[in-house]
């Protein structure tokens, strides 16, 4: 998921993704106003489970 900076908070509630890295992708846009996306927001890559 992206976000522009006024909505990366608002990600964070909404979303289960603990990890917020800074992008700075042209054609990228947030998911809540369409604006340009300015972080995004992901899920740890290491959250797997053992078993
Ligand atoms: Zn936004």
């Amino acid at each position: 998921m992206f976000t522009c900076k006024d909505h990366v908070k608002k990600g964070l509630d909404f979303s289960i993704f603990p990890h917020i890295k800074k992008v700075t992708y042209a054609e990228t846009f947030c998911h809540f106003c369409k604006e340009k996306a300015k972080y995004k927001l992901f899920q740890s890559s290491t959250m797997r489970a053992a078993r």
